[in-house]
């Protein structure tokens, strides 16, 4: 059986459109269950992607959740004769939205005789709003194609746009950043910092989650060890702010390792949100980046532009925020019981970081990041 799969904004790109559609296929087939994999064709024909597989259910599945994907579903293909044959191939049901796009322009008939007669035939049973959605292409030759519809998550092709480390806490909000970056076609690894010793079994079952959206995603873990025992003693009032700049450092230099390129780091930060989340601080934490010398990673905080309530929504939707409720130790509490500045002061943090010495913390670190497995 042949499936339509119509890329979002992909189709604007000219010339880049092969290598879209090569990411979008890759993606597919590493998505897919290996024994469906081998047995399913792609096709490209009239500026769309087809697929012919005999395991439709499963090849649903997963578009419903590859990005790059618009809309997607079975096709009929038929000739017709006049608009009476057209007619006859439309299923009867209860409700639909019917869209028809007529290439052959030298028909006898344009789109809107047809849909209007389609309209009378269904009378009471075309609605915009239904859930049902048909497509109705009238190519030459007097072929046409009439595609069952279903909206795919849209965004573009993850890998499409480069390379990134998200910083993963495991609360609600670095799930749903990451899947806004992956969205957006960034091929992405999470980054989880724990306190020595601690099982993140709720991590991996996250980053789980995740995959199905990301093809390829690793977890890196880091554990706490190195900093905690540098500031453990010291009495600083910005503890947890040189914790967030020491995270991103940490970031940043297992980015290099792993890309070798610019990339971007991803952090679930709001915007006021939390007292840590204040302009001054996100500006003090951004600011590690021109003070140790890193000039090859943006920070992207995809949900600034977001409530809690719209972050919860999307959570859900994207499965993470049962999971996410449950109770973890999370390791920025520690440093975060020292007390919350609203206001960054850089400087006293620059030379409390050149007391600890900050880099080699965070190279210590580095050496020992783990690879975890969570499938
Ligand atoms: P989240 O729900 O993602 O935990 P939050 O609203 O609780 O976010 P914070 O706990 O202040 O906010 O963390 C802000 C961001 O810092 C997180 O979204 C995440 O990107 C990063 N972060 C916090 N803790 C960790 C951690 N243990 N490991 C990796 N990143 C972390
Ligand atoms: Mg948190």
């Amino acid at each position: 059986m042949l499936y339509y799969i119509r890329y979002s904004e992909v189709g604007l790109k000219g010339k880049q459109v092969k290598r879209f559609e090569n990411i979008l296929r890759e993606n597919l087939l590493t998505q897919l269950p290996k024994e469906i994999s081998p047995r399913i064709e792609f096709k490209q024909k009239r500026g769309f992607l087809y697929v012919d597989a005999d395991n439709f259910k499963a090849v649903e599945e997963v578009l419903s959740r590859t990005f790059g994907v618009a809309w997607y579903g079975p096709v009929e293909e038929f000739k017709f004769k006049n608009v009476d044959d057209i007619l006859k191939h439309i299923e009867p049901f209860r409700s639909f939205s019917v869209d028809i796009k007529r290439y052959d322009k030298s028909l006898p008939f344009t789109s809107l005789d047809l849909f209007h007669r389609i309209s009378a035939k269904f009378a009471g049973r075309v609605s915009k709003e239904a859930e049902i959605k048909i497509k109705i292409f009238l190519y030459s030759a007097n072929v046409a194609h009439i595609v069952v519809y279903k909206p795919g998550p849209g965004g573009l092709p993850v890998g499409s746009s480069g390379r990134g480390i998200v910083l993963f806490s495991g609360g609600i909000d670095s799930p749903v950043a990451a899947y806004l970056l992956a969205k957006r076609g960034i091929r992405l690894d999470l980054l989880h910092f724990h306190k020595p010793g601690v099982d993140i079994d709720k991590i991996k079952r996250l980053a789980k989650i995740l995959s199905g959206y990301i093809p390829g995603l690793r977890l890196f873990s880091a554990s706490t060890r190195y900093f905690r025992e540098a500031v453990i003693e010291k009495e600083f009032a910005y503890k947890l702010q040189v914790f967030r700049r020491f995270m991103i450092l940490v970031a940043s230099k297992l980015g290099w390792r792993k890309f070798r390129k610019s990339f971007v780091i991803g952090t679930g930060d709001s915007l006021g949100q939390v007292a840590s989340q204040t302009l001054s601080n996100l500006v003090g934490v951004t600011s590690v980046l021109c003070d140790y010398g890193i000039n090859n990673v943006f920070i992207a905080r995809p949900l600034v532009g977001l409530d809690k309530v719209e972050i919860i929504d999307l959570a859900k939707k994207i499965g993470t925020y049962r999971i996410s409720l449950e109770q973890y130790p999370d390791c920025c509490a520690n440093v975060a019981a020292f007390g919350v500045k609203t206001v960054s002061n850089t400087q006293k943090i620059r030379e409390f970081e050149a007391q600890i010495d900050l880099e080699q913390l965070a190279n210590s670190t580095v050496e020992e990041i783990k690879q975890v497995q969570y499938t």
